[in-house]
């Protein structure tokens, strides 16, 4: 029985890998649980699976949390520091599916000899991507890709030798605006862009594929998790999200992955990696998908992605300024303080009003980096404000 850890066990790829885990009887141990602030359904995940260890990361939802678990014997702890004890809590592998930048310093403090961290959190590889993979290697940390595309690309990969290596391609489902005018992009509310057509995820993911940010997010993620310059990095549109990654060789072979729009798929590769472990993830129909389509991203109408690929190719600091403006954009957005246009907008402000400088050597100078990216996006907020309909 191999033990696990979940951290961002409330969320959505948390859910998934617990419904993975409990139509798997007997072969996982719940080592650890973080959660966000859901107190109610981690305390229920809790009494459930019962872990060593339950973390919430909202201070205030602690006595809450506490109250539910008292007399289940399990411990239990609130705030960040909590969710680094769950983090490092004895495990043979961690699920890191915190959303944001919230992730980075569980993550690294999951890294550890020998363990196994599967990464869903794409913004620490963001925000802090030579860092994060040299600690990786430091510490002797095998990381899985977790995230679909990476995930398909890391399969891919094992067709040959990284030197062979001409061209990786992401693909991009082009979100609930897909075929949608600059005009009618503009005028969208949160409720229409979190109409996703192909994938069900939690709120900032599902933002940040309307604006195809989550696209270039995941560029920068995979520059970093497979060493590739963005020379060889593309991004493509293919609505059906059947492909998800692809990997050409200098051969002009390609490889490519192939499933159901469903994180069951790449949440169990990583589970039962090396092996394979027998799941009731839907199957992929090819017939009955019919035709599978492609095209180039709109970066006119997508300015979103432009701008991360722009941050990639800077390096340096580019990328860390790019995601927590972005951070805070998201939310704005969400909160119908701003346009869905006003999250590149800010971003790219942001950018222009920080110098570029070095990536981040360190979890405290990402997060530092961060927050001052942060504070300039806030003040530019009521410059982009939605005029009120
Ligand atoms: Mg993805």
């Amino acid at each position: 029985m191999s033990s696990l850890t979940i951290l961002g066990a409330t969320g959505s790829v948390g859910r998934s890998t617990l419904k993975l885990v409990r139509e798997t009887p007997g072969r996982f141990r719940i080592a650890a649980l973080a959660g966000g602030r859901d107190a109610d359904a981690l305390a229920a995940l809790a009494r459930e699976l019962k872990p060593g260890f339950v973390a919430i990361a909202d201070p205030a939802s602690g006595a809450r949390l506490a109250d539910l678990l008292d007399g289940s014997g399990i411990a239990n702890g609130a705030g960040p520091s909590a969710v680094i004890a769950a983090a490092q809590w004895p495990a043979d592998m961690v699920v890191a599916a915190i959303s944001g930048i919230a992730g980075l310093v569980p993550t690294v403090a999951a890294f550890g000899a020998g363990r196994r961290v599967a990464v869903a959190n794409k913004e620490c590889l963001v925000a802090a991507g030579a860092f994060f993979m040299a600690e990786a290697k430091r510490t002797g940390t095998e990381l899985l890709p977790m995230d679909s595309e990476h995930n398909a690309i890391f399969q891919a990969l094992s067709a040959a030798p990284a030197a062979h290596v001409e061209k990786v391609t992401l693909t991009a489902s082009g979100g609930p605006f897909r075929t949608a005018t600059l005009d009618e992009i503009s005028r969208a509310g949160p409720q229409d862009a979190l109409r996703h057509p192909n994938w069900s995820m939690g709120a900032k993911i599902t933002i940040d594929s309307a604006t195809l940010m989550n696209k270039g997010l995941e560029l920068i993620e995979a520059h970093h998790l497979f060493s590739l310059p963005p020379e060889r990095l593309e991004a493509v549109i293919h609505p059906e999200s059947v492909i998800h990654g692809l990997v050409a060789f200098r051969d002009g072979s390609v490889v490519a992955g192939l499933a159901v729009p469903d994180m069951c798929v790449p949440i169990a590769h990583c589970l039962a990696y090396p092996e394979r472990m027998e799941t009731t993830c839907r199957r992929l129909d090819l017939a009955r998908v019919g035709r599978l389509t492609f095209e180039a991203p709109d970066l006119e109408r997508f300015p979103a992605l432009r701008l991360a690929i722009s941050a990639m190719e800077a390096g340096g600091s580019a990328p860390t300024v790019l995601n927590g403006a972005n951070e805070v954009a998201v939310a704005a957005f969400l909160a119908g303080r701003i346009g869905l246009l006003g999250i590149a907008a800010i971003v790219e402000e942001t950018l222009a009003q920080t110098a570029t400088g070095d990536a981040p050597a360190s979890v405290e100078a990402a997060m530092a980096c961060d927050s001052d990216a942060r504070a300039i996006a806030h003040s530019l907020l009521p410059k982009f404000a939605a005029k009120a309909s």
